[in-house]
C-alpha cells in the first residue's frame, strides 16, 4: 500500500473501550489533549498496545492506548528512570570525566552506575543532589531520537561502556539516544514529557558495584536514589528507610550481643551468644511445646548421612549444588560410599515412619525436630541471620491418609495463628500455589490436594491469594508471609503437601480394606528456621523483646555499696524463681547503670537504696519508661513477671 493510499486517520482505542480518530502520525500526547486538557496536563507516559512510550511517540497505526499518569504504578517506573537520567546529567556538571554505565530503575527507586577517579563521598552526593535539583528546574524536554550504529558511535566515542552496550544491540534493532539538556544517553526509554516532572527525590547513597555485576570487570561507582510523585510519599519511603536501619539485626545483633559470624568458621554460620542462645532456645522450647501439645511426636536424627538416602529420596543429583560436596565415608566401609552432611530432614523421618508396619490406626503419625541442616548457599548472597549455610529448622512431617488431610492442615494453620501472629504481633498474608506443568501424580490427586488447601483456608475465614503454577513439582502448598512492625513482608511458615518422597521410598499403612496404601506427607515449619525468625523478631521489635523472650528480664542496681548485699540476695530470690536477672553493682553512677540497661533493652530495671533495701520494697523502672517508677514489694515483682512470662505478653509494665 502507497502513502496515498493509507487513510490519513487511525482509530485509539481507549481503556474504556470508546474509540477516538486521530490523524495519522498525531501524538500520544495529541490523544490525552482530545480527551481532556486536566487528562494532557496529567499525563507523564503511556501505554500503546501494553507497551509504555514516551507521550511524544506518534500513532502510526490503529492502537490500544491508556495514558498513565501518578496513579499508574508503570507511571513510577518512567519518573525513576528518569530520575537517573537527571543524576548522570548532575554527575557529569559536577564531574565531566565521569563515565556512564547503566541507570535503570528499581524496586524502591533507581541508581546509576559510573567510572570515575575516586568514589563518591556523602558530600559530593550533596552536592550532585543539589544539581539534580537545578536540572529538575531548567525543566528540559527529554528527546527521543533513532539513529544509525554510526551516528550513536559518535556521540559516545568517550564512553567506552556506552560503547560496548551499543555493539551488543543486534542489527536489526532501533538504537535510541535521549536527551535531556547538554545530557545525551543511549536509552530505550520511555521517559518523563521533561526533566520538570521530577520534584520529589533523594539520594541515599553511593556504593562500589563490578560493571554488569562482573567480578573481573573494573570496579564502577554506583549512586542509589529514590523518587516518588508526592512528598508524602517520599517522606513516608525515607522514614521506612531509617527505621529500617535502626532495627537492621546485624547491628542490634552486635550491640545486645546475640550472635556473630566469624572468619575462620566460614560464611553463614552461626554463632549463638549467651542472650542470642536464650532467645533461641525459648522460641525452640515454645514451639516444641505447642509441638508435644498439639498432639506431635519428638525424633531426633543423625547429621550426616551416606548420601545413597538423597539418591532415594531424589535430592541427588537434582539439588546437589545446594549441598556441602561429599565426604569420604568412615573407617570399614567401602571406597565407593560416600557421606553428606543433611540439608533437610525429611528423608530421615521418612525413614523412621518406614521403620515399622503403619495402620490406618495409627495415623496420623506427626514427627517433629528442632534440627540443623546445612546448606551452601552462595556466599555472595548470605545476609546475617536472614540467610544462611547453617539452618536451625522447627521442622516436622505428618503422615497421613489423604481423608485426613484437611484436619491436618486446620493443626497446622492454628499453630502459625497461635505462635506467629498472637504470639508476636505479626499480620499474616496467605498463599496456596498450585500445579505446575511438570510435575509427579495424576490429576486426580492434585485435585482433591489443591481444593483441601483452599478449602481449609476458606472454612478457618482465611483471605488468600493463589499463585496458579507456583507450587513444587510434588505437591501444592500454602506459603505464609507475615508483615513485620514496619510494614515489611516476611517470608514465614509453609505447609507443603507431597506425593513424592511417600512413593520414592514406598512408605505404605494398611487400610481398613486390609490393603496397603500410600499415605500423604505433609511438611511443615512454623518459624521456618530459627536464624532468620529471630532476625525478623530483632527487627520487628527493634531489639526490645517482649518479657517471656528478652534474655536478661530485670538488672538490679543496687544504689551504693550499702545495697550490694541485699541486691545480689534479690537477684538470687528472682533466679531461684525462673527470672533471668542480673546485678548491676559497678562503681559507676546510678544514671549510668540504668542507662546501659536501657541500651540493652531489659524490660525492667529494680533500684534498691537504702530505704527499699530496709523495706523489702524495690524503685522499678520499665524499658522506655524513662524517670518514672513504682515502688513495689519485692516478693510481687517476680510474680508479675512470671504472669507476663506465662501469658506472652507483648506489654512491658504493669500498668492496665
Ligand atoms: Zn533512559
Ligand atoms: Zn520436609
Amino acid at each position: 500500500m502507497s502513502i496515498a493510499e493509507q487513510a490519513d486517520t487511525v482509530r485509539v482505542t481507549l481503556p474504556d473501550g470508546s474509540v477516538r480518530e486521530v490523524a495519522r502520525g498525531a501524538t500520544v500526547r495529541d490523544v490525552a489533549e482530545q480527551i481532556g486538557p486536566r487528562l494532557a496536563k496529567a499525563a507523564l507516559a503511556a501505554k500503546v498496545d501494553g507497551r509504555v512510550v514516551d507521550l511524544m511517540r506518534p500513532l502510526e497505526g490503529d492502537a490500544r492506548v491508556e495514558i498513565l499518569t501518578e496513579k499508574n504504578p508503570e507511571a513510577l517506573e518512567v519518573l525513576r528512570h528518569s530520575a537517573a537520567h537527571v543524576l548522570a546529567t548532575a554527575v557529569r556538571r559536577v564531574r565531566p570525566e565521569a563515565k556512564i554505565g547503566f541507570g535503570p530503575a528499581i524496586d524502591d527507586g533507581f541508581y546509576y552506575d559510573f567510572e570515575v577517579d575516586r568514589p563518591f563521598t556523602p558530600e559530593d552526593l550533596e552536592t550532585i543532589e543539589k544539581e539534580m535539583e537545578a536540572v529538575a528546574r531548567a525543566d528540559d524536554p527529554f528527546e527521543r531520537e533513532a539513529v544509525d550504529r554510526a551516528e550513536a558511535r559518535r556521540v559516545f566515542a568517550g564512553d567506552p561502556l556506552k560503547l560496548e552496550r551499543l555493539e551488543e544491540l543486534g542489527d536489526g534493532e532501533t538504537i535510541t539516544l535521549y536527551r535531556n539538556g547538554a545530557f545525551t544517553d543511549l536509552c530505550r526509554g520511555p521517559h518523563l514529557p521533561s526533566t520538570g516532572r521530577l520534584k520529589h527525590f533523594k539520594l541515599l547513597n553511593a556504593a562500589a558495584a563490578y560493571w554488569r555485576g562482573d567480578e573481573s570487570r573494573q570496579t564502577l561507582q554506583r549512586i542509589y536514589g529514590t523518587a516518588f510523585f508526592t512528598k508524602e510519599d517520599l517522606e513516608q519511603h525515607l522514614h521506612r528507610l531509617e527505621e529500617a536501619r535502626r532495627r537492621d539485626h546485624r547491628l542490634l545483633g552486635k550491640q545486645l550481643d546475640l550472635f556473630s559470624i566469624q572468619d575462620v568458621v566460614g560464611p553463614g554460620l552461626i554463632f549463638w551468644h549467651p542472650r542470642g542462645a536464650m532467645v533461641k532456645w525459648l522460641l525452640s522450647r515454645a514451639v516444641e511445646d505447642d509441638n508435644v501439645a498439639s498432639g506431635y511426636d519428638l525424633v531426633y536424627t543423625p547429621n550426616i548421612t551416606r548420601e545413597e538416602l538423597f539418591h532415594i529420596s531424589g535430592h541427588l543429583p537434582l539439588y546437589a549444588e545446594n549441598q556441602f560436596p561429599p565426604m569420604a565415608a568412615g573407617a570399614g566401609e567401602g571406597e565407593d560410599v560416600h557421606y553428606r552432611v543433611k540439608p533437610m530432614n525429611c528423608p530421615m523421618h521418612a525413614l523412621i515412619y518406614r521403620s515399622n508396619p503403619r495402620s490406618y490406626r495409627d495415623l496420623p503419625i506427626r514427627l517433629s525436630e528442632v534440627a540443623n541442616v546445612y546448606r551452601n548457599e552462595r556466599s555472595g548472597t548470605l545476609h546475617g541471620l536472614l540467610r544462611v549455610r547453617g539452618l536451625c529448622m522447627d521442622d516436622a512431617h505428618i503422615f497421613c491418609t489423604p481423608g485426613q488431610v484437611e484436619d491436618e492442615i486446620f493443626l497446622c494453620l492454628d499453630q502459625v495463628d497461635r505462635m506467629v501472629r498472637q504470639t508476636f504481633g505479626f499480620e499474616l498474608d496467605f498463599e496456596v500455589s498450585t500445579r505446575p506443568d511438570e510435575r509427579l501424580g495424576d490429576d486426580a490427586a492434585w485435585d482433591h490436594a489443591e481444593a483441601v488447601l483452599q478449602r481449609a483456608l476458606e472454612r478457618k475465614g482465611i483471605p488468600f491469594r493463589v499463585d496458579a503454577g507456583g507450587g513444587a513439582f510434588y505437591g501444592p502448598k500454602i506459603d505464609i508471609k507475615f508483615r513485620d512492625a514496619i510494614g515489611r513482608l516476611w517470608q514465614g511458615p509453609t505447609v507443603q503437601l507431597d506425593f513424592q518422597l511417600p512413593e520414592r521410598f514406598e512408605l505404605e499403612y494398611t487400610g481398613t480394606d486390609n490393603k496397603p496404601h500410600r499415605p500423604v506427607m505433609i511438611h511443615r515449619a512454623i518459624y521456618g528456621t530459627l536464624e532468620r525468625f529471630t532476625g525478623n523478631l530483632i527487627e520487628h521489635f527493634a531489639g526490645a523483646f517482649p518479657v517471656w523472650l528478652a534474655p536478661v528480664q530485670v538488672v538490679v542496681i543496687p544504689i551504693s555499696d550499702d545495697q550490694a548485699e541485699a541486691a545480689h540476695a534479690y537477684g538470687r530470690e528472682l533466679r531461684e524463681k525462673g527470672i533471668r536477672v542480673e546485678v548491676d553493682d559497678r562503681n559507676e553512677t546510678l544514671n549510668y547503670r540504668v542507662r546501659e540497661a536501657e541500651l540493652q533493652k531489659v524490660p525492667y530495671m529494680a533500684v534498691i537504696g537504702g530505704r527499699e533495701a530496709e523495706a523489702g520494697t524495690a524503685a522499678v523502672r520499665v524499658r522506655g519508661a524513662g524517670k518514672k517508677q513504682e515502688i513495689v514489694p519485692r516478693a510481687e515483682l517476680a510474680g508479675r513477671i512470671l504472669e507476663q512470662v506465662r501469658t506472652r505478653t507483648l506489654q512491658v509494665g504493669f500498668e492496665e
